[in-house]
């Protein structure tokens, strides 16, 4: 009998942890509308985290992207390759 309720216990157990994996991130919710705290958070990212880098606006899709890491192209700055080749493209039908 001992052992049927040491499994019994083990599937519980079991059955525990799977329900939090599944449904573990409504826990927290509930907490965080409680305490309120991490509205702060929510705020703080305003500022892009690498401001020291100059954000160049791709014309071609829209993104910023460093201007350290964009491509360059008669003045303007493209997130990729791609986006060049696509902004020539259209340079030369109109
Ligand atoms: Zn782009």
């Amino acid at each position: 009998m001992i052992k049927i309720l040491i499994q019994i216990f083990l599937f519980y157990i079991l059955y525990r942890i799977i329900k939090e994996m599944l449904f573990g991130d409504e826990k927290p919710k509930k907490k965080i509308f409680r305490e309120k705290e991490p509205e702060a958070e929510a705020f703080t990212p305003k500022e892009p985290p690498r401001a020291r880098e100059e954000l160049v606006q791709d014309p071609e899709c829209g993104v910023y992207v460093p201007k350290n890491s964009s491509i360059s192209s008669g003045g303007d700055y493209f997130c990729s390759p791609e986006c060049l080749e696509a902004h020539k493209k259209k340079g030369q039908r109109s």
